[in-house]
C-alpha cells in the first residue's frame, strides 16, 4: 500500500505519450486544446480603424475643418484630404491615410460642410493602429493554450479557418456487479440502482470528453476479461467501476492479471478508496475505483483528472488546491489520509456530515474535497486545511 502522494507522483511521472494531434475546423475546438502555437497571418486591425463615430481630421492650426466625404464601416477609403480637411467616420472604419486624429461626434458643432472643434485632439487619437492587437508573424497563442470561446473568436478574427489540437481521448467505462439494475427496472430486493456509469460520464464531460463508451458486466471472470480487453483496445483511458477489491466475486484484479497489465500501483492509503488500481497496457491507461459511489467519484477527481489533464496535453496538475481557514475544529483516529466532502463559503471550508463512502448524499451538496493528509489528525477551528476545488462549481 502507498501514500497518497507517492500514488499522484507515479501518475505524474507518466509520460504522456497520447498526445496525438488532429486538424480540425476552429467550430470544433471549444475545450481541446492547441497543439500547435497560433502565428498571426495577418496584422489585427489589419487597417488603420476608427473607435468612434465621427470626424477623421487631417490635423491643422485652424479649429474648423472641411467635410469633404463620409466612411462607413466596410468601405475602402479613397479621400486624399489635406490639412483642415476631414471626413465623416463611423466606428470599425477604416481611417483615410492622412487623416491623423479621429474626434467624436459629440465634440463638434456642425456647420453646413464644416466642424467646429473646440480643442485639437492629440496625433492619431482615436485610431486604432495596425497590428496594436497582433502584429502579422507573431506567436498569438501558445501551444498548450486551452481554447475558451474568446479563443475561437480571436483565432476566426485571424482568418484561421483550421487547427491543430490535441486528440480528444477516448474513454470506456465498465461497470461491475450482478446487484446493479438500471433506473426504470423494478427495485427487488438485494438490487440497487446503478449509478456509477452516469456518474463518471457526467464527471467525464466536464473535462471535455464526450467519446465515451460504457459497459456493463457481471461479477465473472471471463466477462470482466472480455470486457477490460475489448476496451483496451478501443480507449486511451479504462476506468472499471467496482470489483477490484478482495471479495470473492471480485474479478478486476485477476482480469488484469490474466491481460498483462503492467500495474502502476494497487492500494492507497485513503479513505475513500482503498483499493484503487492503476496500471497500462501498450497506450491505454486502467484505473480500478472502487464501487461505493463516493469512492469511486473521489478517486476519479484526484487520480484520474490529473491523468487527463497530462493526456490533454495540459499540465496534468489535477483540480485546484487552496489552503483554506476550516470553519470548525476537526479530529480524526482514522490512519490513513481523507478526502473529505466539503462546502466553501466566505472563503471558508466546512467539512459535510455524511462521509460514508457509499453516500453520494453530501458529495451532492459539496464545491470541494478537503484533504487531511495521513501525519496530521487534529485541525482547531480557523487552521488552514488543503482544500481541491471541484471543476464547474460556484463557491459563495
Ligand atoms: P465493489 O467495489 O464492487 O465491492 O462495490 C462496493 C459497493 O459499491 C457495493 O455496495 C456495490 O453494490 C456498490 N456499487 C458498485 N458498483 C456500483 C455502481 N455502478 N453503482 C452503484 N453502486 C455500485
Ligand atoms: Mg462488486
Amino acid at each position: 500500500m502507498i501514500s497518497v502522494e507517492e500514488a499522484l507522483s507515479l501518475i505524474n511521472n507518466e509520460n504522456s505519450f497520447l498526445k496525438k494531434e488532429e486538424n480540425l475546423p476552429v467550430s470544433e475546438c471549444l475545450g481541446r486544446i492547441l497543439a500547435k502555437p497560433i502565428v498571426a497571418p495577418i496584422n489585427l486591425p489589419s487597417f488603420r480603424q476608427s473607435v468612434m463615430d465621427g470626424y477623421a481630421l487631417c490635423l491643422s492650426d485652424s479649429n474648423q475643418y472641411q467635410v469633404i466625404g463620409e466612411i462607413k464601416a466596410g468601405d475602402s477609403p479613397t479621400h486624399t484630404l489635406k490639412p483642415g480637411k476631414c471626413v465623416r467616420i463611423f466606428t470599425g472604419a477604416a481611417v483615410p491615410e492622412m487623416a491623423n486624429a479621429v474626434v467624436m461626434q459629440e465634440k463638434v458643432s456642425i456647420k453646413k460642410d464644416y466642424i467646429q472643434i473646440n480643442e485639437t485632439p492629440p496625433l492619431n487619437h482615436n485610431i486604432r493602429e495596425i497590428g496594436s492587437q497582433n502584429k502579422a508573424g507573431d506567436i498569438s497563442l501558445e501551444a498548450g493554450q486551452i481554447l475558451n470561446p474568446a479563443g475561437l473568436g480571436f483565432i476566426q478574427s485571424l482568418g484561421i479557418e483550421k487547427l491543430n489540437v490535441y486528440s480528444s481521448l477516448k474513454v470506456s467505462v465498465i461497470v461491475t456487479g450482478n446487484e446493479l439494475i438500471q433506473a426504470g427496472q423494478k427495485l427487488e430486493e438485494g438490487k440497487i440502482y446503478e449509478s456509477n456509469s452516469l456518474l463518471l460520464q457526467a464527471a467525464l464531460k466536464h473535462f471535455e470528453i464526450k467519446n465515451i463508451t460504457i459497459i456493463k458486466v457481471e461479477d465473472r471472470l471471463d466477462t470482466t476479461v472480455n470486457a477490460i480487453d475489448q476496451a483496451i483496445k478501443e480507449s486511451n483511458i479504462v476506468l472499471v467501476s467496482g470489483g477490484i477489491s478482495v471479495g470473492d466475486y471480485d474479478f478486476v484484479g485477476k482480469a488484469m492479471e490474466k491481460l498483462c497489465v503492467d500495474q502502476v500501483f494497487y492500494k492507497v492509503r485513503q479513505r475513500p478508496g482503498k483499493p484503487l488500481f492503476f496500471g497500462k497496457k501498450k497506450e491505454t491507461y486502467l484505473f480500478a475505483l472502487p464501487g461505493n459511489p463516493a469512492s469511486t467519484l473521489s478517486c476519479f477527481y484526484v487520480y484520474v483528472v490529473p491523468l487527463i489533464k497530462k493526456l490533454q496535453g495540459d499540465d496534468g496538475k489535477g483540480l485546484s488546491r487552496f489552503q483554506l481557514p476550516i470553519t470548525h475544529r476537526f479530529s480524526t483516529k482514522e490512519p490513513r489520509a481523507l478526502f473529505l466532502k466539503a462546502f466553501i463559503e466566505k472563503q471558508r471550508v466546512t467539512i459535510l456530515d455524511y462521509q460514508n463512502s457509499s453516500m453520494l448524499i453530501s458529495f451532492a451538496k459539496s464545491n470541494a474535497l478537503v484533504y487531511i493528509p495521513e501525519t496530521k489528525k487534529e485541525y482547531l477551528e480557523n487552521e488552514l486545511v488543503e482544500t481541491l476545488i471541484l471543476p464547474n462549481v460556484t463557491i459563495p
